[in-house]
């Protein structure tokens, strides 16, 4: 059980908000599904999993391992498996589980084991690289796949999707539709010649919302889901999924010309209330939000991180907040404080929740 007292807040209703806004940009038939790796986003892919298993139709993961724990905490939705090793395959038919096969090497490995269980009309995915260049089979190898595929009957193809390279890019316009195109290019030949027709889906979260008209039969929203849509204008529609909070643990009366933290980064240029807080670089709060660049709220009052941060907490600057030991700190609770520190890490939002560490209480408000 963990008893920490920093505690990251998952808004189960602001979830299925997102997740509303995505659908109503659809077609009501084209199918859901909810990417969940990498913990759901920092938060808990669990949790998340059950607050949206009744309204969508897919789950995805990036390593088998992730599915495992979906799988035994009762999740009985398909799981999609983006990113599977040779190494996992025995695991992730024993949970039910769907590989996406994205080269010979995998492919062949996966019939060979299948043929030797021997399982039967097993749901397999398969990947094109249309531009990212990232994982996937090439158009050029559509025959080879296809020849390989008509030998067995152990597997049964269940989507063909790709992945967009910069969908939230609206200076990319052309290689993105040469990507969709390519892509229905690649799904008509294999239509022709497989002898059924799979699933097929291309949009993340920004092709969604920059490229409706190629949702196809499935869209995979991941981002969107968490709150943010790559723009402000798109954020704005979405509501905020993590909100971070702790408390302050000690104030410190700082005189003038004493110092904060490590390497005595931060100097009192005057007398100073610093508050240490319980999170540091190691619960995802970087290093760059040190020495003022990023900040905290304190009772409704914005506090900067004075000093650097530490790796299990950091001190701020409290000196005009009234406020004691114990009270709660806010140390992101919108979209916009989270693209602040994003922006201040030169990175993006995925990032900032993705760092949050597991060390991190979870807690799901319904
Ligand atoms: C992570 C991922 C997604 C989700 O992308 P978002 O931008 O978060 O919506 C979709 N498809 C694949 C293959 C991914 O790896």
């Amino acid at each position: 059980m963990n008893n920490h007292v920093t505690v990251l807040e998952i808004d189960a209703n602001a979830v299925l908000h997102n997740l509303n806004y995505f659908k109503q940009k659809l077609k009501s038939e084209t199918k859901i599904l909810a990417v969940v790796k990498a913990f759901g986003y920092g938060s808990d892919a669990i949790e998340i999993a059950k607050i949206v298993e009744k309204d969508v139709d897919y789950f995805a993961v990036a390593y088998a391992n992730e599915g495992i724990n979906l799988r035994e905490a009762g999740i009985t939705t398909p799981i999609l498996v983006l990113h599977p090793q040779i190494a996992n395959i025995k695991d992730i038919v024993k949970h039910r589980l769907e590989p996406n096969l994205y080269n010979f090497k995998i492919l062949d490995a996966f019939l060979a084991y299948a043929n030797e269980v021997p399982l039967m009309n097993y749901p397999i995915h398969i990947k094109f690289n249309t531009g990212l260049n990232r994982l996937g089979f090439w158009h050029t190898d559509v025959p080879n796949i296809l020849a390989t595929l008509k030998q067995s009957n152990n597997v049964i193809v269940q989507s063909l999707f790709s992945h967009l390279a910069a969908s939230e890019d609206v200076n990319e316009q052309e290689f993105t539709i040469n990507q969709i195109n390519n892509f229905a290019y690649i799904v008509k030949q294999v239509y022709e010649h497989l002898g059924y027709e799979p699933m097929i889906h291309i949009l993340n979260t920004s092709g969604v919302i920059n490229y409706a008209k190629a949702q196809f039969d499935m869209v995979r929203i991941g981002i969107g889901l968490y709150g943010f849509g790559n723009t402000p204008n798109e954020t704005a529609n979405l509501k905020n999924t993590h909100l971070l909070k702790s408390v302050i643990s000690q104030i410190t009366l700082i005189k003038p010309g004493e110092t904060v933290g490590y390497n005595r980064a931060f100097v009192a240029s005057k007398p100073t209330k610093s508050a240490t807080i319980p999170i540091g670089h190691a619960d995802g709060i970087s290093r760059r939000l040190g020495n003022k660049n990023g900040f905290v709220v304190v009772n409704g009052q914005p506090a900067p991180i004075i000093g650097n941060v530490c790796m299990d907490m950091i001190m701020v600057d409290v000196t005009n907040i009234d406020c004691k030991e114990e009270d709660e700190v806010i140390i992101f609770n919108h979209q916009q404080h989270i693209e602040f520190m994003a922006h201040k890490c030169e990175t993006i939002p995925y990032e900032i929740l993705t760092a949050l560490s597991q060390r991190i209480k979870r807690l799901v408000k319904r």
